[in-house]
Order: C-alpha cells, then sequence, then structure tokens
C-alpha cells in the first residue's frame, strides 16, 4: 500500500484548509439598500424588488423615471442625422 513519504507539516496542512470554507448559496445584495437578501425576492428591509419598483400594500409601485435625458429614438436619431448633412 502506497504510504506518504514524509508527514505533512501544519503549515501545509492549514494551507490546504484555508479553502475548505462553506457557502451560501442564494444570498445577492439589495442594490438599493446593500442588504443581503434571497435572490429573486422583495427585499424585506427597503421593500424594493430588483432596485426598480417598491412593494406596497400588495402592489409593486414602479418608481417615476427621472429627469435624466431620455434616450433618443431611432427616428430622432436619423433626424438628427439628416440635420447634420
Ligand atoms: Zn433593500
Amino acid at each position: 500500500m502506497a504510504v506518504p513519504q514524509r508527514r505533512i507539516s501544519k503549515t501545509r496542512k492549514r494551507m490546504r484548509r484555508t479553502h475548505f470554507k462553506l457557502s451560501v448559496e442564494g444570498l445577492v445584495t439589495c442594490p438599493n439598500c446593500g442588504e443581503m437578501i434571497k435572490a429573486h425576492h422583495v427585499c424585506p428591509k427597503c421593500g424594493y424588488y430588483a432596485g426598480k419598483a417598491q412593494y406596497l400594500d400588495g402592489k409593486l409601485v414602479k418608481e417615476e423615471k427621472k429627469a435624466a435625458p431620455a434616450k433618443k429614438s431611432s427616428k430622432a436619431k436619423k433626424a438628427t442625422k439628416e440635420e447634420a448633412k
């Protein structure tokens, strides 16, 4: 039977075992508040789902779009190109 030629030192054993660790599956950080939450679930702390809509009284309330400039549609882009020419 094959036998180890040398005993594994404490350090080598411990270095090998640094990779033996438990991992928690299915938890993600809430994009709104940063809390660890179950994936694909409404955040129990802030009530947001996927950082987009807030869950209030059994209804999903989508946030109003911010005043940031909206993306131009393809028609608008064509119009601006034609104006440039
Ligand atoms: Zn949250």
